[in-house]
């Protein structure tokens, strides 16, 4: 049976605002399957309730689909929890119009329970929506079935199509400093232990689909991207397949990624370089290196900044059991390798099925460097370890302009080249 999907964009967060590139992968999906579906964006909305109450009564939906990006800023300093408004919007919903909410997004695989019960929502899909939502519409009404948290995998989305987009949508994200995105593939194989796509699975989007995705921006006037993957190198045929692609395409764009150390060689950045890349962000933690990971580092900085790229570093430090002088060796080679910049941050977001959870709540003297609401167990609100406090590490960088501390201002690194 077909459903109509009311699919909500409740993140409002400027600094920059992000276009909500994975409900148009969901609606796509949707649509293929021959059911409806209608975005409502309330990013810039001037008056969120009115704005949803129109799309209701004109939609008039099925179901509410809403996205939760991001369930807090991550950092500690300049912290914003974007839950309690997500909360009304969704109980907004619920009692004016009488519908089931269903929630997505990556906020939600940070504790897909205690994210549903705080926004008081009727289900949850944890992990990539474009599939398991089909499955979900085929049960939802069945008052036989209990099940409100279902487990979202990629079974087609590899070849997921995206809903188009128009010149109106996306105007008010350039207009306001924005740019748009796009996704290469899902999950990641690295096993990093504050990240909560670690070890998650890899599926691959066709490359002639994300050339397609692409050339809907170019024609209709847009050329300025930002790679929306964890980090585009999980694969490096794959990556420099794409690259050729993009090359062979002839569309002029400029575009940012985030990578990691790791599946890189001097023809990706040659690629990368001439496809229109204008900065790497590459991604290094200090947590219990193997001996060779810092030449990874120094040989993947020297070789993309000889290639022409720009090489924005994002430290995170300041783990469990790391003192000062592991700290400080890691800036002096930061110092030798030279990047273009080096973004430090020894606060480190807690969330529940995180490793580095885990191992810090088993120890009582860790436990002393908890921040923030240190009682929720859910880590639903914002908990931080830290050890390494913001005037330490200003002593340590030595007003060294490389460095810059994360959290104190807001901005991300490609509003800031
Ligand atoms: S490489 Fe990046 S996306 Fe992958 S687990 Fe590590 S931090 Fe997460």
């Amino acid at each position: 049976m077909p459903y109509k999907v009311l699919l909500v964009n409740p993140n409002r967060y400027l600094s920059p605002p992000v276009p909500p590139i994975g409900l148009e992968y969901v609606a796509a999906c949707l649509e293929k399957k021959g059911h409806k579906s209608e975005i409502i964006d309330l990013c810039f909305s001037k008056d969120l309730y009115k704005d949803i109450d129109d799309s209701v009564i004109s939609f008039k939906p099925d179901l509410v689909g809403l996205t939760v990006r991001n369930v807090d800023t991550v950092l500690y300093h300049t912290n914003e929890f974007f839950l309690d408004d997500i909360k009304d919007i969704v109980n907004h919903v619920k009692s004016k119009h009488g519908l089931k909410v269903i929630i997505g997004g990556t906020g939600v695989s940070t504790n897909p329970e205690g994210i549903l019960e705080y926004l008081n929502a009727d289900f949850a899909i944890a992990g990539p929506a474009e599939s398991e939502i089909q499955w979900f519409l085929n049960k939802f009404q069945n008052p036989e079935s209990k099940k409100k948290i279902f487990k979202g995998n990629c079974r087609d989305c590899v070849s997921c199509n995206r809903k188009p987009a128009t010149t109106t949508y996306y105007k008010k994200y350039f207009d306001a400093g924005g740019i748009a995105g796009f996704e290469t593939h899902k999950g990641c194989s690295s096993s990093c232990i504050y990240c909560i796509e670690a070890n998650s699975k890899v599926s691959f989007k066709g490359v002639e689909n994300v050339m397609s995705e692409i050339k809907r921006f170019v024609d209709i006037g847009y050329n300025h991207f930002h790679l929306c993957d964890s980090e585009l190198n999980e694969n490096l045929e794959y990556s420099i397949d794409l690259c050729t692609a993009l090359k062979n395409s002839g569309m002029n764009i400029k575009w940012a990624v985030y990578m990691k150390p790791g599946n890189f060689n001097k023809k990706l950045f040659i690629l990368l370089k001439d496809t229109g890349v204008y900065l790497v962000t590459l991604t290094v933690d200090s947590w219990q290196k193997s001996p060779d990971y810092w030449s990874i580092v120094e040989n993947f900085v020297s070789s993309a900044k000889s290639s022409g790229l720009k090489v924005a570093v994002d430290f995170l430090t300041g783990f469990p059991y790391e003192d000062e002088d592991k700290l400080s060796w890691c800036l002096d080679l930061f110092r030798k390798i030279n990047p273009d910049s080096v973004g430090v941050n020894t606060y480190i977001r807690l969330y529940k099925p995180l490793r580095i959870t885990s191992i810090i709540l088993k120890d009582a003297k860790l436990r002393g460097n908890l921040l923030g609401n240190i009682d929720d167990r859910t880590f639903v609100k914002p908990v931080f370890y830290n050890h390494i406090n913001t005037e330490k590490l200003n002593q340590l960088i030595n007003g060294d302009a490389l460095f810059r501390i994360e959290g104190i201002e807001k901005g991300v690194n490609y509003t800031r080249v």
